[in-house]
């Protein structure tokens, strides 16, 4: 969805990391730098038209790198000394009517989150996610506790959405008035409701901030499919398995090139994010399909996959042949598979095995394929 209106991110990612022990946002989460992972869901998100991202002066270039080869406009700058500091810069940073401020350590950001904070937006609030509380609150102020009621307490998130040029009135009215008090406001949010409303709209309970080491474990949005397939071998066929043709004096019949390994990691890729299966994506009713090769149509699957916002992490094949002996083609069918997932060729893990003889498979009348896939998704 395109929103009217020009709307910029800026992402705050110029902090110290002193809770975390080191320089969070190049620590790895499934092998993507947390920066990355952060800013994905805002390169997804069609509403948004650019990206500032605010880091520390030696952070700089190596962010730029991982951006590199980004089609959406990002722009990589030196933050401040403070929150508030980067938050200015990197308004300052940009030319757009709206500007949603994101902490860099929230990497589960959701693209429906961001779209419906730009979605509230209007030329006179502000608006910041928030969710409940679950755990007990106490105010301890050293003179005794205080238990304080939960169901009036909300926790405050990031992105948060402002129109940019009041967002910039109100700081340097802050800055000129308090100049170092500015420090007490503890969001963007609170530094606008200073001078006008705030709207509030639902958070989402993923979107944790990583602040401790044990924070990663709770950040990763991992499903897993399945996948199964099964040709019957005849004659004057070519045999193609896993993208590459191997000789043999029969091949697989279908009405594609009936590559059932590449059919059935198909299956498994649709069916970790709920997609219906190759049946219905490319249907053998298809003339276009005829002999199509399954590269293509893994092609078309990975973009799927892309629409979901979901990317391979590691896939597992076990293909089951009495003939012919498979083990000397499995490092090319890897190389293959590994360039169209864009997966390095460690995380394809290909088995081939006989039935010993038994059923269908032992009489050689076909080869079958089994599929899993790990996928990680940044959309929920
Ligand atoms: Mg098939």
């Amino acid at each position: 969805m395109k929103f009217s209106k020009k709307v910029s991110a800026v992402i705050l990612a110029a902090g110290d990391g002193i809770r975390f022990g080191e320089n969070k946002i190049f620590v790895n989460i499934d092998s993507t730098p947390l920066i990355v992972k952060t800013l994905r869901p805002f390169i997804a998100c069609q509403m948004i038209d650019e990206i500032v991202i605010c880091v520390k002066r030696e952070d700089k270039k190596k962010v730029e790198e991982l951006f590199s080869c980004e089609k959406k406009a990002i722009q990589v700058v030196e933050g401040g000394n403070s929150r508030h500091q980067s938050s200015f810069i990197g308004i300052n940073s940009t030319d757009s009517d709206y500007v949603l401020i994101h902490d860099g350590a929230r990497c589960n950001v959701s693209v429906l989150l961001i779209e419906r904070i730009i979605e509230a937006l209007d030329s006179s609030s502000g608006v910041i996610p928030t969710v409940p509380l679950t755990d007990s609150v106490i105010e301890n102020k050293g003179n005794g506790i205080k238990y304080l009621n939960r169901d009036d307490i909300n926790r405050i998130q990031t992105p948060q959405g402002f129109p940019r040029q009041k967002l910039i009135e109100v700081y340097s009215e802050l800055m000129i008035k308090q100049q170092c008090d500015i420090e007490k406001y503890t969001d963007n949010g609170s530094v606008w409701a200073t001078a006008y409303q705030l709207k509030l709209v639902d958070g989402d309970n993923g979107n944790i901030k990583v602040t401790y080491p044990e924070d990663i474990k709770h950040s990763q949005n991992i499903r897993v499919g399945n996948g199964y397939d099964l040709h019957r071998l005849v004659g004057g066929r070519s045999l193609v398995l896993g993208g590459i043709e191997i000789p043999h004096d029969k091949g697989l019949l279908g009405h594609s090139d009936a590559d059932c390994v590449l059919h059935a990691l198909m299956d498994a890729l649709l069916s970790s994010v709920s997609l219906p299966d190759i049946g219905n994506q490319f249907p053998d009713t298809d003339p276009s399909f005829k002999d199509i090769n399954s590269t293509i149509l893994l092609e078309k699957t990975m973009k799927l996959l892309e629409q979901k916002q979901a990317k391979p992490i590691s896939v597992s094949l076990t293909i089951l042949a009495e003939k012919p002996k498979l083990s000397p083609f499995v490092p090319r069918m890897k190389e293959k598979i590994s360039k169209l997932l864009g997966l390095g060729s460690e995380k394809i893990g290909i088995t081939a095995t006989t039935t010993e003889g038994i059923g269908t498979i032992g009489r050689e009348e076909g080869i079958a394929c089994y599929a899993s896939a790990l996928i990680e998704c940044f959309d929920s």
